[in-house]
């Protein structure tokens, strides 16, 4: 999944708790943009694997969406991250409670978003030297979302 996906799909979770004062527009934003920052460990993937540009965002973003020369998901996608990270959470439930449901929506909404695969056309094109292999799917669940948001805070 791409990054607005990553981004709009816990946003709009994290909304809906706000509708019942579980959570604040703030803390819906910090889950939004951890859906988006999880998949920083491609580019630490990058550096480690990569046998040139090793700190290149561009040669990271292509070898994701198209070249896939190396793996660049680290442990955090897979199950024992997502072991770690409920630990971390769990303990931090004690301190702040919303913060810890924030950061819960946005890291597993991600790794939800990623094993669930998506079959049938993509658009395939290339925005200066970024290669872009969407599914059709998820721009209409991209557009869905947003028309979900805009309904949730009002503007719709
Ligand atoms: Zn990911």
């Amino acid at each position: 999944m791409y990054p607005q996906t990553h981004f709009l799909f816990p946003f709009f979770i994290a909304l809906i708790l706000t509708e019942f004062n579980l959570l604040s527009w703030k803390l819906a934003l910090l889950a939004g943009t951890v859906g988006v920052l999880v998949d920083l460990d491609h580019y630490f993937e990058h550096i480690m694997h990569a046998k040139k540009n090793k700190f290149s965002l561009k040669d990271t973003w292509n070898n994701s969406i198209k070249l896939h020369k190396f793996y660049q998901r680290s442990f955090i996608h897979h199950w024992i991250g997502a072991v770690l990270i409920a630990s971390i959470l769990l303990a931090a439930l004690f301190f702040n409670w919303k913060i810890s449901l924030a950061l819960a929506i946005g890291y597993y909404s991600h790794l939800i978003l990623d094993h669930y695969h998506l079959k049938g056309k993509k658009l395939e094109i290339k925005i200066g030297p970024l290669f872009i292999n969407e599914y059709h799917t998820e721009i209409i669940l991209d557009a869905i979302l947003i028309v979900l948001v805009f309904v949730l805070v009002g503007l719709i």
